[in-house]
């Protein structure tokens, strides 16, 4: 019946709302830790079948690399700080918006905690890669936090990357929580040397 069918309808918004909750931040509405392992497991299989393509002589399907994005606002205990904890939380929501729109739709920001995020795109090129960690500077560099006050902020972050595969020859041996260990000394190594 019309009734039925609006009741199983009704169902599976539902869970859909509810499962939107529980993948996503609330400050920010980005997606959050669990929702990047369910997306990274799924994206390893599709890295996965690009190598056995490959390993099989065959054109790969997807033909792409996965950049691994770890982002880190600069001193921003400065801003909570200076200015207090809702500033702070609006610039991280500015932040969350700044990454998001440098992206393309089909790639991937979460909030890691706190002031940190990982972002997740394909590319098509390994050292395409680079460039999108600068568009990903460039975009928080531009950001403009606007306070009731009238007064502006801005901030800076650093960025920390890495590539899978990320051994070409040897593609199969980095899964991505590997490839976070990698970006994160990279990120840390962008902080000691003068961040930006
Ligand atoms: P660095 O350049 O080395 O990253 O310096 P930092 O000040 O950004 O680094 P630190 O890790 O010392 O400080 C992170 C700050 O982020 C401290 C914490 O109060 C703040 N923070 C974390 N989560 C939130 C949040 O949800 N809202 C606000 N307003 N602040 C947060
Ligand atoms: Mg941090
Ligand atoms: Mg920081």
């Amino acid at each position: 019946s019309i009734d039925q069918s609006r009741k199983h309808r009704r169902a599976i918004e539902l869970s859909l709302q509810l499962s939107d909750l529980a993948v996503r931040d609330t400050l920010t509405k980005l997606y959050n830790r669990r929702f990047l392992h369910e997306f990274m497991s799924v994206e390893a299989a599709r890295i996965a079948r690009d190598v056995t393509d490959v390993e099989h002589g065959r054109q790969p399907e997807y033909n792409a690399s996965t950049g691994v994005y770890m982002v880190d606002l600069d001193h921003f205990k400065c801003v909570n700080d200076a200015h207090g904890h809702n500033a702070g939380d609006d610039m991280l929501k500015e932040a969350a918006e700044a990454l998001t729109s440098a992206l393309r739709n089909s790639d991937v920001v979460v909030r890691w905690g706190g002031e940190e995020f990982v972002a997740v795109t394909r590319v098509k090129q390994r050292e395409h890669t680079a460039v999108v960690a600068e568009k990903l500077r460039r975009a928080v560099e531009q950001m403009e936090t606007r306070l009731g006050n009238g007064n502006v902020l801005r901030v800076t972050c650093s960025v920390g990357f890495c590539v899978i595969p990320f051994f070409p020859d040897k593609p199969r041996l980095l899964v991505w929580e590997q490839a976070l260990e990698i970006a994160d000394p990279a990120l840390y190594r962008a902080k000691a040397e003068g961040r930006n």
